[in-house]
């Protein structure tokens, strides 16, 4: 994948150097008993992580952002659909409401889906956020509201003392603190490792462009796993995003090799036209064993970490921020913790056995 000019997998070659210690952790945690064990702790999150989010945005009185439209898998071939049996397995063993579909009755549930369809799967459960600025917005407000303040400033360090962070230290001055929660995501490492470990944290950039008018009616949500493009109906058009692209965090943006590959997307949606879009580059903070990091510093019982979702950041976001809190004033949490821990291997070897394998 990495030597194909064409596809979304792509690295700086100067900056892979860097990030082999990372990939080899990567290789250790593909190993098939630990994918399985892995994928027990994702399954975890995500089956509260709908929960966790409705709760807050009740809280806050939003809860028309989420919509329930499902998700669709699409493939181009019947091999690729027959390549993909593990993946879908895996997801229906962990109770993932899921139907295999041929090309035709994927384009009975969403007509905009191109004769280039072969087949696919459908996700009834999956829902989708139409608009996440608004909803953090409305979730920040609702923070404001209660009592809560934002102060914005770059974080570079710690003044650390017996017992941990006593102050943050910032480009604008310093703030008192009782607990430190490290939330910056791609961002974290250097300071995870002031606050006492060193985490395998890799940024996985992603890009997005958005269409407005898209000059199509898509439905429902859809990733194209054939073009590594996710394509979603949102409040503004639709938005498509692809790549992997590990690289500095910081390094410019390609946006060419995305460009080339949105493109593609007309293969997969009737009308599609992706002139004239607006584009964005994010970075993924991921880590080689696919799982966040969200617990204590090993070295700082008044330190909590919560970063490392990858793909699934948003996703898991609301959940992360009740375990945080539970943890915060030592509450017991939700799920139990252990898979997730800062001071992990980062290769799945601290994981027990799968129960669902
Ligand atoms: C193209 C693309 C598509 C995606 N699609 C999805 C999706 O469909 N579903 C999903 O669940 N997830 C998706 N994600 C992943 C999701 O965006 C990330 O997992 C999520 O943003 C990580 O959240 P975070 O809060 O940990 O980090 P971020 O959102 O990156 O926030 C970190 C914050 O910390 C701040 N910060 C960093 N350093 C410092 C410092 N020194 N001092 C002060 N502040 C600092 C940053 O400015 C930033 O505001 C996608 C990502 C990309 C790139």
């Amino acid at each position: 994948m990495l030597l194909d000019p064409a596809h979304a997998l792509t690295t700086h070659w100067t900056y892979m150097l860097g990030a082999l210690p990372w990939f080899a952790r990567f290789a250790l945690a593909t190993q098939h008993h630990r994918v399985e064990a892995i994928a027990d702790a994702r399954a975890d999150m995500l089956a509260h992580a709908s929960e966790a989010l409705d709760t807050l945005l009740r809280e806050s009185g939003h809860t028309a952002m989420i919509e329930n439209r499902g998700l669709i898998h699409t493939f181009q071939s019947k091999a690729g659909l027959a390549g993909a049996a593990y993946a879908i397995e895996m997801r229906r063993r962990r109770g993932v409401r899921l139907e295999v579909l041929g090309g035709d009755a994927l384009r009975e549930l969403e007509p905009a889906l191109s004769t280039a369809v072969a087949g696919g799967v459908w996700y009834p459960n999956v829902r989708n956020c139409v608009n996440p600025q608004r909803m953090t917005e409305a979730i920040a407000a609702d923070f404001f509201e209660r009592g809560g303040d934002l102060v914005t400033d770059n974080v570079t360090g710690f003044d650390i003392g017996a017992d941990g962070p006593r102050r943050i230290i910032a480009g604008r001055g310093s703030y008192d603190c009782d607990l430190v929660v490290l939330a910056a995501g791609a961002w974290s490492k250097p300071l995870a490792k002031q606050l006492g470990c060193d985490i395998a944290l890799e940024t996985e950039r992603g890009y997005h462009i958005m269409i407005t008018p898209p000059g199509t009616e898509l439905r429902i949500p859809l990733v194209s796993n054939d073009q590594h493009i996710a394509i979603s109906p949102m409040e503004h058009g639709l938005r498509l995003s692809t790549m992997s692209e590990f690289a500095a965090i910081d390094a410019p943006p390609r946006h060419d090799r995305p460009l080339h590959i949105f493109e593609k997307a007309i293969n997969v949606v009737r009308g599609l036209n992706v002139a004239g879009s607006s584009s964005w580059v994010g970075a993924r903070p991921s880590t080689p064993d696919s799982l966040p990091v969200i617990g204590r510093s090993p070295r700082f019982r008044n330190t909590l970490f919560a970063f490392g979702h990858g793909h699934l950041g948003l996703t898991w976001a609301a959940i992360t921020g009740q375990l945080i809190s539970q943890l915060a004033s030592s509450v017991a949490p939700t799920i139990d913790l252990d898979a997730f821990r800062p001071d992990r291997t980062y290769t799945g070897s601290h994981l027990a056995p799968s129960r669902r394998g």
